[in-house]
């Protein structure tokens, strides 16, 4: 195993055990390495870092697997998914979970989520890339699984210089798949539905809506597949109307409704969210909740300034549109808005809004994504309700 140095300055975030090593920290390889390579990293006193994986091409050119001596082999990866299953079972998140949440589970760029009888993976850097047969054998050993996928038809693979594919690891299966979630059933398309085809993050949060729902006539925005929105309608909402800008995202979400026996309650349509709470907003449309959960606003650091433009125009609107002493439903996805900005946004956007607000529940993702103290991007969902009452 090729050994590598580190700078004698080394960040904070190294010294405190963060598994990323970006290019410019390393002081020297000894010796050649290939993209996907295990290397073993020490600090510059000559102290053991960890083991890991390199891409010379990637910007985070090291991640580390572990911080001892361990033999990266296929047992190792084995046990690293048995152990992530553990402590997914431990939790109650038996059925569908994200069964390995990448760095949280010490398996970096690696997300595999379990609905039921099928896995879809995600394997986002060479390193881990390299590994997928053992992963999907590790997958097979431990669940006899009915069919593994792979959704790696995302954009960051190219960063590595991987390039973007999605197909089947196991036996071909029919991809649309359905899932049991607090007592309702959803269709999840695999193939063609967005990230992994499903938000399991949120699907603790979808049962926070439960009381403040009863009665109520709601608007969704942002629904994708409808969750939320069902949710909603069985918790006793009198009417739910959700808006989605993705035809199929629409059609699916009516077909859920129905699975559920709840389109008399909730009905979806394609259209502009922002369009929407703008026009309906000046019509003087009322209702009592307003749940938003749009996708992540922003990729870069650079752009978080017109994220927090977004975010703050679509809690406003939504505010205005609440009767007094209704609810604001509100989420953000993005681990570049910290849980500060993205509180303070929704306080100004009160203020602008006239609005008095009150906190109901804040929260995060659900806990089969477990958060890592000093790792931003593993703590990235904001989740919250407030009341709003006229001033
Ligand atoms: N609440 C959903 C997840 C929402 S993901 C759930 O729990 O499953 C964000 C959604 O916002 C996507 O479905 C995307 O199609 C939609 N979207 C993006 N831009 C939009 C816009 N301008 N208007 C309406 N929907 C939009």
């Amino acid at each position: 195993m090729t050994k590598v140095y580190l700078n004698k300055k080394i960040t904070q975030r190294i010294a405190s055990g963060h598994p990323w090593i970006y290019n410019n920290e390393i002081d020297r390889i000894a010796g050649t390495v290939e993209p996907g390579d295990l290397v073993e990293v020490y600090f510059f006193d000559g102290q053991l870092a960890g083991r890991g994986y390199i891409n010379p091409n990637s910007q985070i050119t090291i991640r580390l697997l572990t911080k001892h001596r361990d033999t990266i082999d296929a047992a190792f990866f084995h046990k690293k998914i048995a152990t992530a299953w553990a402590y997914r079972k431990q939790l109650g998140y038996v059925e569908n979970c994200r069964l390995v949440f990448g760095e949280a589970d010490e398996l970096p760029a690696l997300i595999i989520d379990k609905f039921n009888d099928y896995f879809v993976l995600q394997t986002l850097s060479y390193g881990i890339e390299k590994w997928k047969p053992a992963i999907v054998e590790a997958i097979q050993s431990i669940f006899n699984p009915k069919g593994i996928y792979e959704r790696n038809d995302v954009p960051v693979r190219e960063l590595e210089g991987l390039t973007q594919i999605k197909g089947f690891l196991s036996d071909p299966f029919p991809t649309e798949i359905l899932i049991n979630e607090n007592g309702l059933q959803f269709y999840v398309n695999i193939e063609t539905g967005q990230k992994t085809g499903y938000f399991l993050d949120q699907q603790d949060n979808r049962r926070a809506i439960q009381k403040i729902v009863s009665g109520a006539d709601v608007l969704g925005a942002f629904t994708y597949t409808g969750t939320f929105e069902i949710h909603a309608a069985h918790y006793g909402a009198k009417s739910v109307l959700g808006i989605d800008i993705s035809e199929t995202a629409v059609e699916q979400a009516n077909k859920n409704a129905a699975l559920n026996k709840l389109d008399h309650i909730v009905k979806f349509e394609a259209m502009n969210a922002f369009d929407v709470l703008k026009s309906w907003g000046k019509e003087g449309r009322k209702y009592d909740v307003v749940m938003l959960d749009p996708p992540a606003f922003t990729k870069s650091r650079n752009s978080i300034d017109k994220a927090i433009t977004g975010y703050k125009e679509i809690n406003l609107r939504g505010m205005k549109m609440i009767n007094s002493g209704g609810f604001l439903v509100t989420s953000s996805c993005t681990n570049l808005v910290s849980p500060e900005l993205f509180l303070d946004t929704i306080d100004m956007a009160a203020r602008d809004a006239k609005k008095r607000i009150r906190q109901v529940t804040y929260q995060s993702q659900s806990s089969d994504h477990p958060i890592i103290w000093g790792m931003e991007n593993t703590h990235y969902l904001k989740f919250l309700i407030v009341e709003v009452c006229d001033r």
